[in-house]
């Protein structure tokens, strides 16, 4: 049995107020330990701990020498990889092929991205003359923006946590990481990684709990944060921004989507089937870029859905190191309740339904998991809410259309615009399509493919900022400008 602490100035710490919440395994509900839930005590002194760690050894640092400090976390990862497995698993249900493959080497590479990029980013310089007659020139200073909050979600716990925890520190900030309630093991256990590696206490802080009422809201409101990095729902991100308004803290946000996918009579169909199944059931459909609206050009419409819902009948539920399993449960009893409750209102409002819809046959010790069906549903008017809301599950509705215009007006009338992927042979229409969905991610005939040096974000209310490469400097420093006369 597990018992999650705070990380705090170098130091797995208990609550003042002694409270703690349950962690059960999505699996079998089975309990898999205790978290300690930080109050305001233990946010006090985490974000203290920053504060004080940006003028200690941490600050003096050159960037070459906290570059290799943070290269050496990627190799203390790379060598703990099974426990963060084992951990990452536990808390999330997902299937060992994904977390193997994903979720760890992700979490880990997402240092490394940004050590290359800072220790190779330039800044601007000008000269010019002054009316006096002599000579003056300005450049450019990248300097940290001090201590960072940062709050994530559960669906990839350390990939989307490092993504952003990585080019914060090289950067030279300090951060205070807040993870979903739902998995707190491996932030909390990356403590131990930054003890091993020696780096200076307070640079890196962990505070578990909740978000209203709770570690998340009061580190947000925290004066002494300087910029909050978020990653989560959209209506969460609206509370956020309204926290970092106070103190005029500048946000980053990452939040949700409702994802389309285009089909082209003209795909490659196999490729297209392929990518399409990935994108709608991986990670139970647990992934913010995941596809919830399919629109499927018309002469292909009956060959492509018969195709999705034979993969879908091809996505075994089971245990997460079994190697026949495809699919694992979602994250808590109330996402589940969440998106059994959209699957409900699907049926209510006339869908449909192509395959799933409802709870797998699971054996005795299975029944009291996080399961859901992978579902297809066809038939829906565009105003229905399974096609307008996000659902965050393993599932989509499949939509026909005729022409470029048509399907345009449908992909970019609602209110996400985080990512799409087109599929279609015609280079010159894909190229059209990727200016004219709104969006801040479009992949062509592919999807998740990511070059991590380049923008990752979403448009309209999917998110503002952009973070991936050199993009991410510009939330985590800040940009001085010296002039210098002579
Ligand atoms: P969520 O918004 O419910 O919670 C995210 C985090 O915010 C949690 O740590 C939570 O405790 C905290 N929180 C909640 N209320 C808060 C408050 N008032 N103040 C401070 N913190 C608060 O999101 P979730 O359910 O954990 O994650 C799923 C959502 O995340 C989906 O909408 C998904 O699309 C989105 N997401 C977006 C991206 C992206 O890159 N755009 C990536 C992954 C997930």
């Amino acid at each position: 049995m597990k018992d999650i602490k705070n990380f705090i100035n170098g130091e797995y710490v208990t609550n003042v107020s002694g409270k703690t919440y349950e962690k059960r395994n999505p699996v079998d509900n089975s309990l898999i330990g205790t978290v300690h839930e930080a109050g305001k005590p233990e946010v006090d002194a985490a974000v203290a701990a920053a504060k004080a760690a940006l003028k200690g050894p941490w600050g003096k640092l050159s960037v070459v020498e906290r570059c290799a400090m943070l290269d050496a976390v990627v190799d203390e990862i790379n060598r703990r990889f099974d426990d963060f497995l084992q951990a990452e698993i536990a808390d999330t249900g997902k299937p060992v092929h994904l977390a193997s493959h994903v979720d760890i080497p992700r979490g880990a590479a997402n240092f490394k991205i940004f050590t290359d990029t800072i220790k190779n980013a330039s800044t601007e310089s000008f000269e010019m003359r002054t009316p006096d007659g002599k000579t003056a020139r300005s450049y450019g200073v990248r300097v940290p923006r001090g201590v960072i909050a940062i709050i994530c979600p559960w669906n990839l716990p350390l990939l989307l946590m490092t993504w952003k925890c990585g080019p914060a520190l090289a950067c030279g900030n300090t951060v205070v990481v807040k993870p979903s309630e739902d998995t707190p093991s491996t932030a909390t256990l990356l403590g131990e990684v930054m003890n091993k590696v020696g780096l200076p206490k307070g640079v890196y802080n962990v505070v578990n709990g909740y978000g209203v009422d709770s570690a998340g809201a009061f580190l947000t409101a925290h004066p002494d944060v300087n910029g909050i990095t978020f990653t989560g729902e959209t209506r969460t991100g609206t509370a956020i921004m309204k926290a970092g308004a106070d103190g005029i803290r500048p946000v980053s946000l990452e939040l949700g989507g409702k994802n389309a996918a285009l089909v082209f009579a003209d795909c490659d169909f196999d490729n297209a089937i392929a990518t399409v199944t990935r994108s709608c059931f991986e990670n139970a459909g647990q992934v913010c870029l995941g596809t919830e609206r399919v629109y499927v050009q018309r002469p292909i419409f009956d060959k492509f859905v018969a195709a999705l819902k034979e993969k879908a009948e091809t996505m075994k539920p089971g245990r997460p190191f079994d190697p026949d399993t495809k699919i694992g449960p979602l994250v808590s009893k109330k996402h589940q309740a969440k998106v059994l409750g959209m699957y409900a209102k699907a049926k209510e409002e006339g869908a449909n339904i192509v395959f799933g819809g409802g709870i797998p046959d699971m054996p005795a010790e299975l029944k009291d998991g996080c399961w859901v069906q992978p579902t297809i549903w066809t038939g829906l008017p565009e105003t229905a809410t399974v096609i307008t809301e996000e659902i965050f599950g393993p599932c989509c509705h499949i939509q026909p259309f005729d022409t470029e215009e048509e399907v345009i007006a449908m992909v970019n009338n609602n209110r996400y615009g985080l990512a799409t992927s087109i599929h279609t042979q015609d280079i010159g229409r894909a190229m059209r399509l990727a200016n004219a969905i709104e969006v801040g991610l479009c992949w062509i005939n592919s999807w998740f493919l990511r070059d991590l040096r380049t923008p990752f974000g979403g448009s309209k209310q999917s998110g503002i900022g952009r973070e991936g490469g050199l993009h991410s400097l510009e939330f985590y420093t800040e940009l001085r400008n010296v002039m210098v006369k002579y």
